[in-house]
């Protein structure tokens, strides 16, 4: 399609509509008009109410803030921080914080979204949110990466909170940088509230309120993901092969998880290069590696390849763990997959999909395959709302039944409405939203 083209899927069609009723600008290529779009394609496939449609097209609250930080050198900094609270029908809203250099508005939007489509679906008692930084974590210091944080956290003050809102690492950020923010709102917080205080954000550190198993969460809940919907398509994970752009938290978790499994790691991308072994990847070594160097880069048992290479290498499995919109339409044309996991928020762009679906490749849509993190973050905040720690054991079969009851709940849907899987998964999220707001209302 050329740029100029008005697009004419069903998704934009919806998209469009909305946003002359609500007099708002848009552009077709934005990432938030298209999310959006598919998530209204599956309201109209479902015909619910049309204030729904309304409520969802725009987050309730837009948070911006800027934090001036003092760096190392003595010289001052100003950062931009956003949180995007989507919707809290469901409960608190719930979702990261990214800490990246060129985060902007749309993307936290599009983000905030999908954790309100994410909760939905695993019917988790959370709304939908997410947070910013425009900050690179790795050209600032410990210490400047502290102090930015603890300026943000009492930036956003009542705007977060374990009733409210609960923040959880994203891209760029870690258990350390929710101690240091646990530890700002804890200090700020009523004493007769700082016990409960510390569930403010999810994914602590163990010995500081965090929960067993949140660290592998996300790959782990994509694991059993495909443990319910593989067989189903003749797939056995023992003997299949996968690829993985990214190997942070969760493509290197995926890999180690699926390597337990039997699959072969033939090919890995981050942002340091590409590499290929046809014989497999062995997944715990090139986490080592990359703990040590910081990407993929030189990785010893494995050919260096390049991106096009990466993106035509066979494998079974394709599961891209990065950033938003990196299988674009080219890509997709070069990829060679059975099955496309989205372990990454929003990793395919709209045309790619339409195209890989054509061509017979499934696509499990991320709010699916990477609810694992938001579900153990859940278990957290159940955790440190009782003052109780769960063991693995418990932690890994009460994640495992979300997952397989979303991955049905998906199937299920996709048969109902004859539909492919993303609408589907949005599907069940909106019926369910549609359901609480009928019984609660729009009040005042
Ligand atoms: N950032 C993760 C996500 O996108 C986890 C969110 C959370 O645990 O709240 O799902």
């Amino acid at each position: 399609m050329h740029r100029m083209e008005p697009c004419n899927t069903p998704a934009c069609q919806s998209a469009r509509e909305i946003f002359h009723e609500l007099e708002e600008i848009y552009d077709e290529h934005n990432l938030y008009f298209q999310t959006i779009g598919s998530v209204l394609e599956a309201a109209n496939i479902l015909d619910v109410p049309h204030r729904l449609k309304l409520i969802l097209t725009q987050p309730k609250n837009e948070i911006m803030v800027h934090c001036p930080v003092e760096m190392d050198d003595g010289s001052w900094q100003l950062f931009k921080g956003y949180r995007v609270q989507h919707n809290n029908v469901l409960g608190p809203y719930k979702g990261g914080i990214r800490y990246h250099p060129e985060v902007k508005l749309d993307e936290v939007k599009t983000l905030a979204l999908l954790m309100t489509m994410k909760c939905a679906l695993a019917r988790l008692p959370f709304g939908g949110a997410k947070g910013a930084l425009r900050i690179d974590p790795r050209a600032v210091s410990k210490d400047e990466l502290m102090r930015v944080t603890r300026r943000l956290t009492s930036a956003l003050g009542d705007n977060i909170g374990p009733d409210y809102d609960i923040p959880a690492p994203d891209v760029g950020t870690n258990a350390q940088v929710m101690a240091w923010m646990a530890d700002t709102y804890i200090n700020f917080a009523e004493s007769s509230s700082k016990v409960t205080a510390r569930g403010v954000v999810t994914g602590k550190p163990l010995e500081f309120g965090g929960s067993v198993g949140r660290e592998k969460a996300t790959g782990q809940g994509l694991v059993y993901v495909l443990d319910a919907l593989l067989p189903g398509m003749n797939i056995e994970l023992d003997k299949v092969s996968c690829s993985l752009i990214g190997y942070g938290n969760v493509g290197s978790w995926t890999a180690r998880l699926l390597q337990q499994r039997g699959t072969t790691l033939k090919a890995v991308m981050d942002h340091t290069g590409a590499i290929l072994n046809e014989a497999g990847i062995d997944a715990e070594a090139l986490a080592e590696h990359v703990k040590t160097t910081g990407g993929v880069h030189g990785f010893a048992d494995a050919t260096a390849i390049n991106n096009e290479t990466f993106y035509s290498t066979p494998v079974d499995l394709f599961i891209p763990a990065a950033l938003e919109q990196m299988v674009d339409l080219e890509h997709a044309e070069r990829m060679q997959c059975k099955v496309l996991v989205e372990g990454a928020n929003a990793p395919t762009t709209p045309r790619a999909e339409r195209y890989l679906l054509e061509k017979g490749v499934e696509v499990l849509p991320a709010i699916l395959c990477n609810a694992g993190g938001v579900t153990v973050s859940y278990f957290e905040w159940k955790q440190n709302r009782q003052s109780e720690t769960w063991d693995e054991e418990l932690v890994d079969e009460r994640l495992k039944k979300i997952m397989t009851r979303s991955a049905e709940r998906v199937l299920k849907m996709s048969k109902r409405l004859n539909c492919n899987m993303r609408i589907a998964s949005y599907a069940s999220a909106i019926e369910h939203i549609d359901k609480v707001y009928e019984l609660r209302g729009v009040f005042p």
